[in-house]
């Protein structure tokens, strides 16, 4: 689909909805859930908008939200303004009216993975306990745009995870007979139908000839940066404080409860914290006191110069480990493995840029001249069974969201929707129950490492 049809399907999802709410289409009048306990007033983006601002030299945009100054305290504090921090804070004040909240973030909103990932999107996991935060995750992103008015261009394009091995294909075959049973829509495909939806796929080896694939087509790709700026928006307009540059430095605690945090910009007092910071959760949790079964290390990727669309679905080859998809922009989108010794290091390293191509030229000969612009890292957060943490912690009003390792970017609404649920109410709701901490000492793994093979 055109990015205008996209555009096209977003604004008159926008007119439904406007009306739907009693509303002038088009108009600013502040959403519903904008004004919501006393919230700012956030202007709606509508076609019109656009048209009007157009006429007047775009001087009329307000800022999409504010940087204020630290308050002395805050009913609640979540630490890394990424994505699943974002979506945690959201959810907290449109679920559960929790909306005395900062947000602090060390560097800038969406600087970190959210920023850096390959946006892959699908729900397709095994278990049962993964395949249900992820398909809630799937199933918020259809309607994300509306719900912020703010285009996250997900863009439902279908993703196709080739099996290359007999391995992968009773790994695959075993996944799409979960996905069933789980209300997961998924299906294994034979190697003629992965030819006709991607022509320039060549499926004849020559080292590992492609047998099938899984297959999701409601799975596909957003706007990372998008989808963190659109959160960051509706939190502003709820009256969050989204404090950037100001780095946590040190969780002070009484009686075993937090009290506050130290930052580069003052103490500042919680009933509540929330420690959503990916890669340096480990750091975190130090500062808390608590040790994690997770480790930190650099995932990167890669894009091309941008060439005429060849493409429209994301294709992932586990096996020799690559992945690509076109961006709207033209660029092909790669993706490549995690370095093999724990580091902070947002780099990539030259080894994998050479593993990862030759790995898709193999699998997509006519990319073989294509120029690469550029290529970078994220700090990812792994634990031992490839699956996220959110939980309590020893500290009784200190919660934790982590370890999304190399996939969480499709993670982030369904993330945010629990994590929220977990710090309004101190227990977790069904979506999360299953992915407490203590599930590694007492062995209760949720294991996709093995299923998910690449765990995008
Ligand atoms: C190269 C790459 C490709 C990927 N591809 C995909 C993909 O295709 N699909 C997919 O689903 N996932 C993918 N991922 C994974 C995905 O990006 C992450 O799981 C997800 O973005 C994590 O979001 P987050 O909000 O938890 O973390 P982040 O976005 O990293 O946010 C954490 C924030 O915490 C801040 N922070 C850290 N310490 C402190 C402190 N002391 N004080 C204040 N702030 C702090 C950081 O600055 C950061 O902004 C990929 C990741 C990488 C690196």
């Amino acid at each position: 689909m055109s990015h205008f049809s996209r555009l096209w399907r977003w604004q008159v999802g926008n007119f439904r909805r406007e009306a739907a709410e009693g509303r002038e289409v088009g108009t600013d009048a502040p959403g519903r859930d904008a004004l919501r306990d006393g919230g700012h007033a956030m202007k709606r983006y509508s076609v019109f908008a656009i048209a009007r601002e157009a006429l007047r030299h775009h001087a009329g945009w307000e800022r999409a939200w504010a940087s204020p100054q630290p308050k002395a305290s805050y009913d609640a504090i979540i630490v890394g303004a990424g994505g699943h921090g974002l979506a945690t804070a959201y959810y907290l004040g449109k679920n559960y009216g929790i909306t005395n909240v900062a947000i602090l973030e060390k560097g800038w909103l969406g600087g970190g993975n959210t920023g850096r990932n390959t946006t892959i999107i699908r729900s397709n996991y095994l278990q049962d306990s993964s395949a249900a935060i992820y398909e809630k995750a799937r199933s918020l992103y259809e309607t994300l745009s509306q719900d912020l008015n703010y285009n996250v261009m997900f863009s439902p394009r279908g993703v196709m995870m080739l099996a290359q091995t007999h391995h992968e294909v009773r790994g695959y075959l075993r996944t799409a007979h979960a996905n069933k049973l789980q209300g997961v829509e998924t299906e294994f495909i034979t190697p003629q139908r992965v030819k006709e939806l991607c022509p320039i796929l060549n499926i004849d080896g020559p080292r590992y000839p492609v047998l099938g694939a899984l297959w999701q087509a409601r799975g596909g790709t957003g706007r990372h940066d998008a989808v963190a700026w659109g959160y960051a928006r509706a939190c502003s307009a709820m009256g969050m404080d989204i404090i950037q540059q100001c780095e946590v430095t040190g969780v002070r605690s009484e009686g075993g409860k937090v009290v506050g945090v130290d930052t580069t910009k003052g103490y500042i007092g919680t009933k509540k914290l929330g420690i959503v910071v990916a890669g340096h959760s480990g750091q975190l949790a130090e500062m808390a006191g608590f040790r994690l079964p997770i480790e930190a290390v650099a995932l990167q990727a890669l894009v091309s110069e941008p060439i005429k669309p060849c493409m429209d679905i994301v294709v992932m080859a586990n096996t020799v480990h690559g992945y690509m998809s076109q961006s709207d922009k033209g660029e092909m989108v790669i993706g490549g493995g995690t370095d093999g010794f724990n580091n902070y290091t947002q780099r990539g390293s030259f080894h994998h840029i050479e593993e990862t191509l030759r790995a898709l030229i193999e699998t997509f000969p006519i990319i073989s001249r294509l120029k690469m612009l550029r290529q970078w890292g994220g700090i990812v957060d792994m634990t031992g069974d490839r699956s996220p943490i959110i939980s309590k912690t020893p500290l009784g009003n200190c919660f934790i969201n982590c370890g999304w390792g190399t996939g969480g970017f499709k993670a982030i609404p369904g993330s945010g929707w629990a994590m929220a649920e977990l710090m309004a109410k101190g227990e977790p709701g069904p979506l999360a129950a299953e992915f407490d901490m203590w599930r590694f000492k007492e062995g209760r793994f949720i294991d996709e490492s093995v299923a998910a093979g690449v765990a995008h």
